[in-house]
């Protein structure tokens, strides 16, 4: 059984898009199948990893009834504007509906040349599309909103990077690529009836109660841009490259190339080679959200209200709503990471101040919250030893105890995970894969995060942070 496909984008947005299709793949293999969401969209696994099925994921044959097609983008990246992106090197094939009745698109990376590829070859490589099938789904198994691979082909070809590489797509699906960026394209060509097709399309797909109410629509982005990015702090995920292009306004995390997850705790915390400024340091993400939605306010400005001044007071007030709702969604989060009971004013300072403790003293950002379950039930040792100077956390822990739920622990440990994609276990997965060919480092990890917060015997090395020989680590942009 083939894939039924929707083409909303193709049909609705003429204009938004080319029509294209991929390169052939001479050889195309399937290295990893994600059966569980093939089954939650009603797929047929058998069909995806039959021949016919691996050229469509690599995207060489367009399906019957798809429009495959590479979308037009613009977007900020690292503050300079880019009037002209676009999918330079993936496609849209067409878009699902699950048994649920909800909509997704199926999107390919590593496809070839579109028209938008500038000076690109259109291709991606094996490592960083692996490295993209992990993040998302440890990302979905922290309940953490998220595209998410549905299957990493390699294609047989044979790609230069900075070595020879094995050709790969990456097929993913979202609950839709509408970016930051696809409005920002059209309002740099000062396309308003543009602008508002695709607001209504937009609104229709992710907040169809909100009709031709844009304001409202901002407003529901910003919500949950907030959100998302409350939950990115807790988990300790550092995107690595916010720019506009790189926000969907469904409020999924998306596109993983340099992303990274913190061990020793800092909001300076910056894993990307190409981010030398730090824009997109952990600490920044909330300050970077709110400046890429900002962006978005901009383009919506002549659909708010005709008289730009008051589109203005009005676009500003919502896009000032986003601290608040990220500080509110945060400390609401912190409070069932540190096991507190009910809300206190002095939550926030709490918080606050073992967070610099923790700055100071590098403590790794994941240890500290499972070893704080323990010293809930009584046992402050493995805590204490986290810390080089204990003392200031000895001062810390009253203070704590004395908000401290009763019988903590079990709710903590299942808000806060045991195991996270560490980055030099995700290295040497990928390592294994690339050069080895040996995917069992790959499946054991992608399993061991397939369950964060349930620590399971067997598993100790998992939850430790990287040896000292690892080194500092850097992360690569995904091409
Ligand atoms: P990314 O860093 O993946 O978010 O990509 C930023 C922009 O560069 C997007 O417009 C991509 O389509 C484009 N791009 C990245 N890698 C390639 C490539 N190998 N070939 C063509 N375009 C690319
Ligand atoms: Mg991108």
């Amino acid at each position: 059984m083939g894939i039924r496909f929707q083409n909303s984008y193709a049909e609705q947005l003429a204009g938004f898009f080319a029509a294209w299709q991929g390169d052939a793949a001479p050889a195309p293999a399937l290295v990893m199948l994600n059966h569980g969401l093939a089954d939650e969209l009603g797929l047929d696994a058998d069909f995806l990893a039959s021949p016919e099925g691996r050229a469509l994921l690599t995207g060489g044959t367009a399906p019957a009834g798809a429009v495959p097609l590479a979308m037009a983008y613009a977007g900020h990246q690292f503050g300079g504007f880019s009037p002209q992106l676009g999918d330079g090197r993936a496609l849209l094939l067409g878009e699902i509906i699950s048994p649920q009745g909800a909509r997704y698109d199926l999107h390919l990376k590593g496809s070839g040349r579109t028209p938008f590829s500038r000076g690109g070859d259109g291709k991606a490589v094996l490592g960083p599309v692996l490295r993209e099938y992990l993040m998302g789904e440890a990302m979905q198994a922290l309940g953490i909103p998220t595209t998410r691979a549905l299957a990493a082909l390699t294609t047989g070809e044979t790609i230069i990077r900075d070595g020879a590489r094995p050709g790969a797509v990456l097929a993913r699906v979202a609950a839709s690529h509408i970016r930051v960026g696809t409005f920002q394209f059209f309002a740099a060509r000062g396309e308003a009836d543009k602008l508002r097709q695709l607001a209504d399309y937009a609104i229709a797909r992710h907040d169809p109660a909100l009709k031709a109410d844009y304001l409202g629509f901002l407003a529901a982005v910003v919500a949950r841009q907030a959100k998302l990015v409350a939950q990115w702090m807790q988990v300790g995920f550092i995107h690595g490259v916010m720019n506009t292009d790189n926000m969907v306004i469904s409020g999924e995390t998306i596109d993983y190339g340099p992303c990274a997850f913190l061990d020793g705790y800092g909001p300076d915390v910056v894993f990307s080679s190409i981010d030398s400024h730090g824009r997109y340091a952990y600490g920044n993400q909330p300050v970077i959200a709110q400046w890429n939605l900002a962006r978005l306010a901009e383009c919506l400005l002549g659909l708010i209200d005709e008289d730009t001044d008051r589109a203005i007071a009005k676009a500003t007030e919502v896009v000032n709503g986003f601290m608040p709702q990220y500080q509110t969604a945060w400390l609401a989060g912190m409070r069932r990471k540190f096991g507190l009971a009910g809300e206190d004013a002095a939550d926030l300072a709490l918080a606050e101040d073992i967070l610099a403790v923790m700055h100071a003293q590098r403590v790794d950002f994941t240890l500290f919250f499972r070893h704080l379950a323990k010293a809930a039930a009584g046992d402050d040792a493995p805590l204490r030893a986290l810390f080089s100077d204990p003392a200031p956390l000895v001062r810390w822990l009253a203070g704590w105890r004395a908000r401290l739920e009763p019988d903590a622990a079990p709710g903590m440990n299942q808000t806060n995970p045991a195991y996270i994609p560490r980055n030099h276990l995700v290295e040497a997965a990928l390592d294994a894969a690339v050069a080895q060919k040996d995917m069992a480092p790959f499946q054991t990890l992608l399993d061991v995060l397939g369950d964060p917060f349930t620590e399971r015997a067997g598993l100790e090395a998992y939850t430790q942070p990287a040896p000292e020989s690892f080194g500092p680590f850097q992360t690569f942009c995904g091409t």
